[in-house]
C-alpha cells in the first residue's frame, strides 16, 4: 500500500474551480474531532438525480437525510449526491482522513470540497482508468485528504455509473482517520488473503483429484472454483488491483461474464456430480438449456448488450439457490453423498440469494455486507463439496467392488464363476510354492442333464443346479475353491498332502449327490455326477499352464466312457495304466470316512 501523502497524480486530478461556495450553514456537519472509522450517515444528506446533473443543479435542491434505509438503492442508472461537512473546529490537531466507497464497481466518484475557504476543488476518481492512476492503491475508489485543526471541510460527493449503464447502487461511504484506514485495510487484505489462499488450495486439491483419479467431475469442480473465486476477486476489486490492473475493459465488463461463468460451471458440476443424465433427465435438460442461455448471455455481453445481460447474470446466481433441492432429492433417492452437496448449496445458495437481493433491490439496508458473509459461506461450501466428492468416490469404489463381485459370481448357484479361475490358479501356485503341498483340480459334470431337463423341465434343472451348488459349498473347506465352470459343469481346487485325500473329497461329493435326490414339484429327482481329478501343482511333475484343465477333463471324459457316476484320477499316459478309477463299483478304495 502506498503512503497517503497525495501523490502527483492526485495533484494532476485536482482542478480548481471558481464556483460559488454553498452557504456553510446549509451543509450538515459531522464532528470528526475523535474520528477513527465510520460510515457516512445522517445528518449527512443525499439526493438522487439524473445522470447529467451538475453541482450547480443540485446545490439548491432539498437533500434527504442519509439513513441506513436509503443505503441500498437497487439497480438504477441514477446519479447520487451526498453532502456533509467534516467538522474539526473543536479539534486541536489536523486530521488526515481517507474516504472510500463500499463497492469496487462504482464507475465514477466526483468530489467537490472546500476547506473553509471560498474555493471549491474538484477531484475525479474513476474505475474507467487503469488501476495505477488511482490516488490511493486501494481496491475501491478512495480519496485521501486532511482537515485542519479548528477548521472544517465541506464535501459534495457525486456517485455515478457510466451513461446508460445502470448497476446496483450502495450509498455506503466509509470515512476513516488515515492511520485507522491503513490498519483496517491491512486486516482486510489479510482476511481476503486467507480466503483466496483457501480457495486456491481447494482448487489445487481438485486439480490433483482430476489428474490422479481421472474423474472428470473433479475437473468440473475445479472450473467452478476458478470462476467462483475470480468472481469474488472481481467483486472485491482485487482482480483489478492484482490480476488485470491495466485492463479497464475486463474490470468494467467482466463482472457479468464472471457471474454467468460461475453459474454455468456450477450447473455443469452439479449435472455430473448428481449423474443427472441418468437419474434426473428433466433437471439435466433444464440445466443444459440454462447453460446455453447463460453462454449466449456472455456472448451478448461481449458484443456490448448491457442491461438484459445484467438481469440474466443476477437471475442466474439467484437460481443457484435452488440447487440444494435437487441435492436433497438425489439424497432421498439413494445418492448418499448428495446430502453434503445439498448442505453445501444450501449454505452458499442462501448467501448468494441475499447478496443478489441486497445488490439488486432496495429490500435490505445492509449495504454490501452480505457479500462478505457469502464469501465465508463460499469457503464452507467449497469444503463441503470436497467432502461430497470424497464420499462420492467412496460410493463409486463400493459400486465398483460390488459390480466386480457380481461379475465373478454365478447368478443361479451363488458360487464363483469361471472368471475367478485364473486368479485362483495363481493363488494356489503361490501356496504350493510356500508349503510344497500339491494342489488338485476336480472337474465335475452332472450326468444326463439334458435328459433331466427334458423329463422334468428347465426349472427343475435349475433347481438341481442350485441344490448341487449348496452341496458343493458344504463340502468346500476353508481354503478350497468351488466354482461353476459353465452349464452343468463345476470345478473345485483343493490343496491336500496326498492324492487320496483329494479323491476322498470328490468321492464324498459324488456319493452325497447320488444319495440325496432333489425334491421338485412333488418329484424326487434322482441324479448322479461324474468327476475327473488331476494334480495341477505337485512335486513330481511340472504341468504346462494350458494343460491344467485338459488333464482333469481327460479323466472326466474317461469316467464318462466308463459309465458315469464315478471319480477318475488322471495319470500321465507313460504310466501304462492311464487312469485310476473310483466310483460306485469300487468305492472301498476311497471309503468316505
Ligand atoms: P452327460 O452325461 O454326457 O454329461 O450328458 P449331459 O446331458 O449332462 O450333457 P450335455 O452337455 O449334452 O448337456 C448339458 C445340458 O445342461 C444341456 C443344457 O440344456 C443343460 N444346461 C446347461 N446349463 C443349464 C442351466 O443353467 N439350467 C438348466 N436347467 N439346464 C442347463
Ligand atoms: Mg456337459
Ligand atoms: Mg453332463
Amino acid at each position: 500500500m502506498r503512503t497517503f501523502a497525495p501523490p502527483l497524480t492526485i495533484v494532476a486530478l485536482i482542478a480548481l474551480l471558481t464556483l460559488a461556495v454553498p452557504a456553510g450553514a446549509s451543509i450538515p456537519a459531522l464532528d470528526i474531532s475523535g474520528l477513527q472509522h465510520e460510515l457516512i450517515r445522517a445528518p449527512a444528506e443525499y439526493l438522487s438525480t439524473t445522470s447529467d446533473s451538475t453541482l450547480e443543479d443540485v446545490q439548491d435542491k432539498d437533500f434527504q437525510p442519509l439513513t441506513a434505509a436509503s443505503v441500498n438503492q437497487g439497480i438504477t442508472g441514477k446519479t447520487f449526491w451526498v453532502r456533509f461537512r467534516l467538522d474539526n473546529t473543536g479539534g486541536t490537531d489536523s486530521i488526515p482522513w481517507v474516504l472510500h466507497h463500499e463497492t469496487s464497481y462504482l464507475d465514477h466518484i466526483t468530489l467537490y470540497y472546500s476547506d473553509g475557504d471560498d474555493i471549491l476543488r474538484k477531484v475525479s476518481l474513476s474505475d474507467r482508468v487503469p488501476f495505477d492512476d488511482r490516488p490511493l492503491a486501494y481496491r475501491t475508489l478512495a480519496f485521501p485528504h486532511a482537515t485542519a485543526a479548528g477548521g472544517y471541510t465541506d464535501l459534495y460527493v457525486k456517485m455515478a455509473y457510466a451513461p446508460n449503464k445502470a448497476d446496483s447502487v450502495s450509498l455506503n461511504i466509509h470515512l476513516s482517520e488515515t492511520s485507522h484506514f491503513a490498519e483496517r485495510s491491512r486486516g482486510e487484505y489479510m482476511a481476503y488473503g486467507v480466503f483466496f489462499g483457501v480457495m486456491g488450495t481447494l482448487l489445487l486439491i481438485a486439480l490433483l483429484g482430476a489428474a490422479l483419479l481421472r474423474q472428470v467431475v473433479y475437473l468440473h469442480y475445479a472450473l467452478f472454483l476458478t470462476f467462483s473465486t475470480l468472481m469474488w476477486a472481481a467483486l472485491n476489486g482485487f482482480a483489478y488491483q492484482y490480476l488485470w490492473p491495466s485492463s479497464v475493459f475486463l474490470h468494467n465488463e467482466g463482472f457479468h461474464v464472471l457471474f454467468l461463468a460461475t453459474s454455468i460451471t456450477a450447473l455443469q458440476f452439479s449435472r455430473h456430480f448428481l449423474k443427472a443424465r441418468d437419474k434426473f433427465p428433466l433437471f439435466n435438460r433444464g440445466a443444459i438449456i440454462l447453460q446455453v442461455i447463460m453462454a449466449a448471455g456472455i456472448g451478448l455481453r461481449l458484443l456490448g448488450v448491457y442491461e438484459p445481460v445484467l438481469a440474466l447474470s443476477f437471475a442466474s446466481l439467484a437460481l443457484l439457490a435452488l440447487l440444494p433441492m435437487i441435492g436433497y432429492l438425489a439424497w432421498r433417492r439413494g445418492q448418499r453423498y448428495a446430502r453434503w452437496y445439498a448442505l453445501a448449496w444450501a449454505v452458499y445458495g442462501i448467501g448468494l440469494l441475499i447478496s443478489v437481493l441486497s445488490a439488486g433491490t432496495p429490500l435490505f439496508n445492509w449495504g454490501m455486507d452480505p457479500l462478505v458473509f457469502t464469501q465465508i459461506s463460499a469457503v464452507l461450501e467449497s469444503c463441503l463439496l470436497l467432502v461430497a466428492l470424497g464420499e462420492r468416490l467412496i460410493a463409486w469404489d463400493r459400486d465398483r467392488r460390488q459390480a466386480l463381485t457380481l461379475a465373478r459370481q454365478d447368478a443361479l448357484t451363488g458360487l464363483n464363476n469361471r472368471r475367478v479361475f485364473p486368479q485362483a490358479l495363481e493363488h494356489y501356485q503361490a501356496r504350493f510354492r510356500q508349503t510344497g503341498d500339491p494342489v488338485y483340480l476336480i472337474m465335475i459334470d452332472l450326468d444326463h442333464f439334458k435328459e433331466l431337463n427334458d423329463q422334468y423341465g428347465h426349472d427343475a434343472g435349475d433347481c438341481v443346479l442350485r441344490a448341487f451348488g449348496r452341496l458343493l459349498r458344504t463340502h468346500c473347506r476353508p481354503g478350497d475353491t468351488c466354482l461353476r465352470y459353465g452349464g452343468e459343469e463345476f470345478a473345485m481346487l483343493v490343496q491336500v498332502r496326498e492324492e487320496r485325500q483329494a479323491l476322498r473329497i470328490a468321492e464324498r461329493i459324488r456319493q452325497a449327490f447320488e444319495q440325496y435326490p432333489t425334491q421338485y414339484d412333488g418329484h424326487f429327482i434322482r441324479h448322479t455326477l461324474t468327476a475327473g481329478l488331476a494334480p495341477i501343482f505337485s512335486a513330481n511333475r511340472r504341468i504346462e499352464w494350458g494343460d491344467i484343465i485338459r488333464e482333469a477333463d481327460a479323466a472326466l471324459y474317461r469316467a464318462k466312457e466308463q459309465g458315469r457316476n464315478k471319480v477318475v484320477v488322471f495319470s500321465a499316459p507313460a504310466d501304462g495304466d492311464p487312469v485310476k478309477v473310483s466310483g460306485q463299483q469300487d468305492v472301498d478304495g476311497v471309503k468316505a470316512d
